[in-house]
């Protein structure tokens, strides 16, 4: 979406928040009633508020399940204009240990100053959201640093236990029996120690 921040630049407001929600293909932006216009679930080129880019895909795998809640406050500080935002959308994904669909929040927060076109130079345009006709758009921004946010692995849970490499059972699911018929299996002059440890594990567990 894009913002229209002419008040701001010409100083009619310091403060302006602003709240959003950038729409995702897994999203429900359609309950807000805007976008029955919409048919199906739309990967073809939007609406326009996007410029007609396409913005940038969650990892693989990953769905979002929401849509990019976007909220945030534009502030003129006197001597230039701050932008705070944070993010956030919820998705689904297999886990990386069990395969199970993992669902999770990701969130970002982008902080920077906003300029108008040609106010900075080339080099600050890094640091800078520039404002176009007075028009901000932030979509590809914030979905750039909301795909950075991914963790490095996706759990269904902190403790996920994975599969068994023998059987491939979901170990979340309880014991396959794999480890203890290894256990059986191993060197009879060992099985004293293995029952003995066996009894340990299950003591441990009673209590
Ligand atoms: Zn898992
Ligand atoms: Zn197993």
């Amino acid at each position: 979406m894009k913002l229209d921040i002419t008040e701001l630049l010409s100083g009619k407001i310091r403060v302006m928040p602003f709240r959003y929600e950038i729409p995702t293909s897994g999203g429900d932006a359609g309950d807000r009633g805007d976008r029955s216009d919409r048919e199906g679930k739309g990967d073809r080129s939007d609406t326009g508020d996007t410029g007609g880019e396409e913005l940038p895909l969650p990892p693989d795998g990953v769905v979002f399940t929401s849509p990019v809640r976007v909220a945030g406050k534009i502030s003129d500080s006197g001597s230039c204009l701050y932008l705070v935002l944070d993010a956030d959308a919820d998705f689904e994904a297999p886990c990386d240990r069990c395969g199970e669909a993992a669902r999770g929040t990701v969130s970002c927060r982008l902080e920077r100053m906003v300029a108008e076109e040609g106010a900075v130079g080339e080099d600050g345009g890094e640091d800078y959201f520039i404002a176009c006709e007075g028009k901000l758009d932030l979509d590809r921004e914030v979905m750039e640093e909301l795909m950075l946010s991914f963790p490095s692995q996706i759990l269904c849970r902190e403790d996920c236990l994975g599969v068994c490499p023998v059987c491939g059972r979901n170990k979340n699911r309880g014991e396959c029996g794999c480890a203890a018929k290894a256990a059986e299996e191993i060197d009879p002059r060992w099985q004293a120690l293995a029952r003995l440890l066996r009894e340990k594990k299950e003591k441990g567990k009673e209590e």
